[in-house]
């Protein structure tokens, strides 16, 4: 089968032949249709993350169907459409997994970073972290919400239940969430790079009540803010334009260093927070939810041999929504 394979920070993936891998016990092998390309996918192979597995295939939002099914894997049949995420494993033993956050899980592996991804023909996964997938979407379609919808949807649960939400970086988790607030009548303030007038105007289409750079003041006090961007500037500018008790939510894995600021702008119950990972009730809450808003993700695909194509365009900000690489199993959508 075809692979991208990351061998080394700073170098480009290389495309390789391998053997398929093989559905250990509990594990399905997934036939590869569509992998989305994820900004998490950049700070590994620019080691900002720099516990990666290597080789590694990365790509952690996958969708395919069951080709092979490993000893005492039953939870899905062969043909099954089904999605894997960035949570790859947990121990379930730690006090994190006991208490429902297993998202903080001390040693958990994450798939394209510690365990191979989706930029392949094929994907190896354990099946109780996989998550089925609604029919209302076709595999492209599919693949943002695993990361881009998740830990979207995670920034907004933590960003509580204010009317008001700023979102600063308009990619492809922006794209969602937006749907999703406006589906709970709430208002979105988009904040683009300045002078990006293009994703400005993409927010605006997605129902934001306000769109602008992220140097300028919104026209009202914000209740919350979710930054997806990684700069870590923007937390400061995020605080001054939520009002008293507002919450700043880090929605992304890297950030670059945070500037100081004066304490008033943390003061009358500000605060900051950051969102790490996903839980398996993330996945099944949201991907219940995305088809009754519904969610309807842009997504631009590339075959998977220009996945170094789609990356660089990602990290120039020429992607809108998000993208998606493809394989010859892909079916429409
Ligand atoms: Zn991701
Ligand atoms: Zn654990």
């Amino acid at each position: 089968m075809r692979a991208l394979l990351f061998e080394k920070p700073g170098q480009p993936l290389r495309i390789a032949e391998v053997p398929i891998p093989k559905a250990g016990p509990g594990h399905v092998l997934l036939r590869v249709h569509a992998c989305a390309v994820c900004r998490t996918d950049l700070h590994v192979l620019d080691g900002e993350l720099t516990q990666p597995k290597l080789p590694l295939v990365p790509g952690h939002e996958i969708v395919g169907t069951v080709a092979e099914k490993g000893e005492g894997a039953e939870r899905f049949e062969i043909g099954d459409r089904v999605g894997i995420p960035w949570l790859g494993w947990t121990c379930g033993e730690c006090s994190y997994c006991l208490w429902g956050r297993e998202n903080l899980c001390d040693k958990a592996r994450f798939t394209g970073y510690t365990l191979d991804g989706g930029y392949a023909d094929y994907a190896v996964a354990d099946q109780r972290f996989c998550f089925p997938l609604p029919d209302f979407y076709g595999d492209a379609a599919a693949t943002p919400l695993l990361c881009a919808g998740l830990i979207g949807y995670r920034s907004l649960v933590k960003a509580g239940d204010g009317k008001r939400i700023g979102i600063y970086g308009f990619g492809a988790a922006a794209h969602i969430v937006a749907q999703v607030a406006r589906y709970q009548n709430r208002e979105i303030y988009a904040f683009a790079r300045p002078g990006d007038k293009e994703a400005e105007k993409f927010a605006l289409e997605l129902g934001a009540v306000w769109a602008g750079g992220s140097n300028e003041r919104p026209p009202a006090q914000l209740d919350a803010a979710i930054i997806f961007a990684p700069v870590g500037e923007l937390v400061p500018q995020a605080l001054r334009a939520v009002g008293k008790g507002g919450i700043v939510v880090c929605g992304g894995i890297h950030m670059s260093d945070i500037p100081s600021f004066p304490y008033e702008l943390l003061w009358e119950e500000r605060s900051v927070c950051s969102v790490a990972n996903l839980t398996r009730q993330d996945g099944a809450e949201f991907l219940a939810l995305a088809p009754r808003v519904p969610v309807h993700t842009e997504v631009q695909t590339f075959p998977l041999a220009e996945a170094n194509d789609a990356l660089a365009r990602l990290r120039s900000g020429k992607i809108q929504g998000a993208a998606v690489l493809v394989t010859d199993a892909t079916a429409s959508g």
